[in-house]
């Protein structure tokens, strides 16, 4: 029993493994409860079809918070492409054996309605800055707008001490610390970052990794193998022709580039001459086919 939470040594005593709530109302009673007798609560928030990398942040949850909660939602206003939202993987009945086996306490799985009971209409214009035309959010207009009105109709639920995202979504994290700041919620949620989960080859694990074919999953270890080479290549001064470089680079291994770009760690701010010290960050987003694949490494020679 040593090392479990408090929540944990609750549900092993009453023989109660993960409780699933589908309706927000009841998991708002529920959590509130809890909340009074003291329990801090952990959240990871996903759209399911969940892999290694999902289930390291609920650890993360585990570990900082007495209760781990996960919400499973494909969230209709954060696709841009229909195509996209229509082939996005759906494995409930796994993702629940595996939270199960993980450990989480609570899954959260709403219907559309619940979520948005007035409608998916956009009522909130959220003030994200400059992060709004940056990179994903050029490349996909409107998408960081639907991240937030979910994130926050979640967190209005779930009212987390701590919120656990992936650094494999390195812009959706900066845009959720803003979201924060924006509901003032800096001081009542901690947003905790974790670090990106790989296959044995380098290849980010994502959900999207399930629709592609043999061929193009052996073709996707080089978006790795780039950020890996510009990590190792990088030097003070332009960065011109490494971007350019990097680009072709993807194109001749068979991927349709959005971008390569090398950026200020701090505020995705493309670098184009680098004075030896701001921190960086790689990213890059690339098709495969329908497949639209992204990735990210921070250029600190002491980090991988
Ligand atoms: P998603 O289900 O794709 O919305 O992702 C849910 C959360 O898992 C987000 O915070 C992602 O950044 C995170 N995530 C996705 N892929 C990985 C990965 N390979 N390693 C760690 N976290 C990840």
């Amino acid at each position: 029993m040593q090392g479990l939470s408090k929540m944990g040594l609750i549900l092993a005593r009453i023989g109660l493994n993960m409780i699933l709530f589908k309706h927000a109302n009841d998991l708002v009673l529920y959590l509130d409860k809890q909340r009074k007798s003291g329990l801090t609560i952990g959240f990871v928030p996903t759209m399911g079809a969940l892999h290694e990398g999902h289930l390291s942040l609920v650890k993360q949850a585990l570990a900082t918070a007495d209760i781990a909660v996960v919400s499973i939602f494909v969230n209709p206003t954060q696709f841009n492409d229909p195509a996209d939202f229509e082939k996005y993987p759906v494995s409930t009945e796994q993702d629940i054996q595996l939270l199960e086996q993980t450990g989480t306490h609570i899954l959260f799985l709403p219907a559309v309605s619940e979520i948005y009971p007035q409608g998916t209409d956009r009522v909130n214009n959220y003030d994200i800055g400059r992060l709004e035309t940056l990179l994903e959010g050029s490349f996909r207009p409107g998408h960081f707008q639907g991240v937030c009105q979910v994130v926050e109709r979640l967190l209005r639920v779930v009212e987390p001490d701590i919120l656990v995202m992936g650094q494999k979504d390195y812009q959706q994290c900066m845009v959720i610390s803003r979201l924060l700041q924006l509901m003032g919620w800096q001081e009542r949620t901690r947003l905790l970052l974790g670090s990106t989960l790989r296959e044995p080859d380098g290849l980010a694990m994502s959900s999207r990794n399930r629709r592609l074919n043999p061929e193009e999953r052996r073709q996707a270890t080089a978006i790795y193998e780039l950020l890996s080479i510009i990590k190792k290549d990088i030097r003070p001064g332009s960065l011109q022709a490494l971007k350019q470089h990097s680009s072709a680079w993807l194109v001749n291994k068979g991927f349709r580039v959005d971008y390569v770009e090398i950026a200020s760690a701090a505020d995705l701010s493309p670098i184009e001459d680098w004075d030896g010290e701001t921190p960086l960050v790689a990213l890059v987003a690339a098709f495969l086919h329908q497949v639209r694949l992204i990735d990210n490494m921070l250029l600190d020679k002491t980090i991988r």
